[in-house]
């Protein structure tokens, strides 16, 4: 237990990013007071019945009221208006941040409503899951994962470093940089993969030469590590792509030159390419797994089917 770091901390928006650092900030003794806000009652509820925080309010800008630091842990494109809604009630000093996979547009949309006498510190941790809600949050999700900081020219140091300090009390490590190439580098190692998966699952649900219980049933052979990533939040992920448009449009127009030439590969039988090219790729993967963020076990390391002996031939996640 360390001795906490803030004295409330306003936490708006308690799906999985949200409710992983109340957890964090829970079981770790960050802060002596957590207010949590949610839109919608039945969110709130069960933010209350896991014990997510000791306040609990529909209404943001009651739970920003005396706190030191507040995280918008909300979709992309709601950053604006929750940014609108808490301005006039912040303390003074108060740091203010977000979690959001995008950082130029929620620099832009919540910029101008945040009054001078705050500290903005962007921030977007680089762990998630496919699940969504309160339920899904656990204290291990940003253990050896990068959270980001993209505080602004004029953020005060001494601001960031304090955000910083939460973040690597829940186990992550931390980077700084600024939020235009955080966008460019999260469009390349995320976005565009997102799309690509989206897209591969959308193109085999459409097949007619293929029927979808074809699809399912030998999906083991690579279409399965897709479906995993294709299953993310339809909300979050439309919000990601609007906001990074020009950064992801770049890197699909490389990756649409990366993949012409793949084809003109296999069109004309040119191996050596083929070998060249799956080679260098092999080697990046080796990279990712000394570097400890993935694992050489089967299944990339997921999660195993538990098994319920009360219920058998029904494993879980
Ligand atoms: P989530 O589990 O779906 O939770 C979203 C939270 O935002 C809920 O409290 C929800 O409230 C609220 N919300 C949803 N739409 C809203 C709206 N239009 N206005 C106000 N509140 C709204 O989401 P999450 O996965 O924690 O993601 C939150 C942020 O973290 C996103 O910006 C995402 O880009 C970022 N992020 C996600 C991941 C990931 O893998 N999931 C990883 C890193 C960063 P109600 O339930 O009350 O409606």
């Amino acid at each position: 237990m360390t001795a906490p770091l803030f004295e409330k901390v306003a936490l708006i928006g308690i799906g999985l990013i949200g409710s992983s650092i109340a957890i964090n900030i829970r079981d770790r003794g960050l802060a002596r007071e957590v207010a949590v806000a949610t839109r919608r009652e039945a969110t709130l509820r069960r933010a209350e019945e896991l014990r997510l925080g000791t306040s609990f309010h529909l209404d943001p800008a009651e739970a920003v009221r005396d706190a030191d630091l507040v995280i918008l842990c909300l979709p992309v494109g709601s950053c604006g208006a929750a940014a609108a809604a808490i301005a006039p009630h912040l303390k003074p000093g108060a740091i203010v941040s977000d979690v959001g996979s995008v950082k130029g547009a929620v620099v832009d949309q919540m910029r101008p409503h945040l009054p001078a006498h705050v500290h903005f510190v962007p921030g977007h941790p680089i762990a998630g899951t496919e699940q969504s809600g309160p339920d899904a949050g656990f204290l291990e999700l940003f253990e050896n994962r990068w959270t980001i900081l993209t505080p602004l020219p004029d953020t005060d140091e001494a601001a960031t470093e304090r955000l910083r300090a939460l973040w690597l009390a829940t186990g992550a490590m931390v980077e700084v940089m600024t939020p235009e190439h955080h966008d460019l580098v999260l469009a390349i190692v995320s976005h565009v993969p997102h799309l690509i998966a989206y897209n591969i699952v959308g193109t085999a649900a459409d097949l007619e030469t293929v029927t979808q219980s074809e699809v399912i049933k030998f999906s083991a052979s690579g279409f399965r590590d897709f479906t995993r990533i294709a299953a993310s939040d339809p909300t979050m992920w439309r919000d990601i792509f609007l906001t990074n448009r020009d950064a992801v449009l770049e890197m699909l127009a490389r990756f649409s030159e990366d993949l012409a030439s793949l084809q003109r590969a296999i069109r004309w039988g040119d191996g050596d390419a083929l070998f060249d090219l799956f080679t260098r790729t092999r080697a990046i993967r080796r990279s990712i797994v000394q570097a400890g963020q993935d694992t050489e076990e089967a299944n990339f390391g997921r999660l195993k089917p538990r098994r319920d002996p009360w219920n058998e031939g029904a494993p879980g996640e």
